[in-house]
């Protein structure tokens, strides 16, 4: 890891730093703790505070890493060959990488091999076109349902616009969009420029290049995505004074940005973190633009596979033809995965069967835990001991303001009514000493709560409705045989 990047929470320096301030505070190397605090202040202040939004990243990432080694059994799939550069690349890389938005970080494999984004790109130029057009604008050129169709099928929606900006037909109308209303007059590789200006922005400082030799491969094949453009300029699809050749080449190049997993992973991160990069804290994207790509990404980003993503992930995501994939796990974390191996849909084989997996180890689809329901699978955001104090917080207040219909509720989840806080006291304790009786007689009567409990000043509730005056409680309690 390079230093200007953001620590990790794995960083030795950062133990060292956590060993020294804990234990032997006279001794903390002033070297050593000075080079932490520049590298990333945020990260320590809240990794002290135990608000990491993954507490036990360590265990987190043992999880991750079975996974990753799982998937290794997965040998399907044929690396892309219609863009003839592509098939030159090995069927063997497998990388994984994780960045929280706290910015905490895991890599494993290939993570730092560059591949061309390819439809990775889409959600990009979707995103950049958003933020200087606006929805409304941009609406008008595309559309935002799934086509159900291969992402470089020959057809455009009941209006004659593109289905979606998540496949071909429709990222090459914000390449024409991007050249025709945002940057006019600029030369193309100038636009190309913006675009990865904003990448490198989404990505913090993790690598972006660019392939000229997959861009020519591509531009030289690309007899599919020419057809495409011909019938959106006969249907009138793009806005005034656009090229075929300009918008393709701007495409193409587009598809032709490198990164890597680690750049895939603080990308998804940056979308996961409403725009805001989390190893940088700038505002990349504003969150009306994330929440549009995001949208768009889960209905519509796995090609014709989406719906089937959508119904077993849940989850933001987005593929690519070099192998490469994308996955926001919203308020988490993002994930960049690379395999180039395809199936027949043209999403990565291994890419997908991670998602599966993890998704089988952890509470992540969106509806998993809904209501009352308690989940059957893990939480890695859960910290332990936070359910707890929540808890007590919810019925001791409950008990204060005399709300026996949320008690209620609490009784009917199963939940501790005994529970105390800081100081030892109950809700029992509560509701006396505040004179509620009717939250007393429902703790009693209903939940049969311990009524001889004693604070850490060693009262009772009945102690605490005698000193606060009130009589009645006190008698109903002692009527029960409660002590003082
Ligand atoms: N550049 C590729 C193409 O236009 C991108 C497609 C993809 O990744 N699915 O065919």
């Amino acid at each position: 890891m390079m230093e200007e990047e953001g620590i990790r929470p794995t960083d030795p320096r950062l133990k060292q730093f956590m060993v020294r301030v804990s234990k032997e505070k006279d001794d903390v190397d002033e070297d050593t703790l000075d080079e932490v605090i520049d590298t990333d202040l945020p990260l320590i202040a809240s990794t002290l505070r135990n608000l990491l939004v993954i507490p036990d990243f360590r265990s987190f990432c043992s999880h991750l890493d079975q996974i990753f080694e799982e998937c290794t059994d997965i040998t399907s799939g044929n690396v892309a060959s219609y863009i003839p550069e592509l098939s030159k690349v090995s069927p063997n890389f497998w990388g994984m990488s994780v960045c929280t938005v706290d910015g905490q970080r895991y890599s494993k494999g290939d993570s730092t091999e560059p591949f061309t984004l390819q439809s990775c790109s889409k959600p990009l130029t979707y995103g950049l076109a958003l933020q200087q057009l606006g929805s409304e604008k941009v609406h008008q050129f595309v559309g935002q349902e799934p086509s159900g169709e291969v992402f470089n099928a020959l057809i455009l929606d009941k209006h004659d616009m593109p289905h979606n900006p998540m496949i071909n037909p429709g990222a090459i109308i914000m390449c024409g969009l991007l050249k025709s209303l945002v940057y006019e007059n600029h030369a193309i590789d100038d636009i190309l420029a913006e675009i990865m200006k904003t990448v490198k922005n989404l990505a913090a400082n993790e690598y972006v290049g660019f392939s000229n030799e997959v861009y020519e491969s591509e531009k030289a094949t690309g007899f599919r995505n020419c057809a495409i453009a011909y019938l959106m300029m006969e249907k009138k699809c793009f806005p005034p004074s656009i090229t075929v050749d300009d918008v393709l080449t701007l495409y193409y190049k587009s598809c032709s940005i490198l990164g890597n997993c680690e750049t895939l992973s603080v990308i998804a991160a940056t979308l996961a973190n409403g725009g805001v990069c989390p190893l940088t804290n700038k505002m990349v994207l504003r969150q009306d633009v994330v929440q549009n790509m995001l949208s768009l990404m889960q209905s519509c980003g796995m090609y014709d596979y989406s719906g089937h993503f959508a119904f077993q992930i849940g989850l933001p995501a987005k593929s690519g033809v070099s192998g490469g994939m994308m996955l926001v796990v919203p308020s988490v974390m993002g994930i960049g995965l690379w395999s180039p191996p395809l199936d027949r849909l043209g999403n990565s084989c291994r890419c997908l069967y991670f998602c599966e997996r993890l998704l089988d180890f952890y509470c992540m689809h969106p509806y998993a835990r809904l209501g009352h329901a308690v989940p059957a699978r893990e939480d890695p955001t859960q910290r332990p001991g936070r359910d707890k104090e929540e808890h007590v917080i919810r019925i001791l207040c409950a008990a204060a303001r005399d709300d026996v219909d949320a008690l209620q509720c609490y009784f009917l989840r199963n939940m501790d009514m005994n529970v105390r806080d800081y100081d030892g006291r109950s809700a029992l304790h509560v509701a006396a000493s505040e004179g509620h009786l009717e939250s007393v007689r429902f703790l009693i009567d209903v939940c049969r709560v311990d009524v001889n409990a004693r604070d850490r000043f060693g009262h009772t509730p009945r102690k605490d409705a005698e000193e606060f005056g009130n009589v009645y409680i006190a008698n109903v309690l002692k009527c029960i045989g409660a002590e003082l």
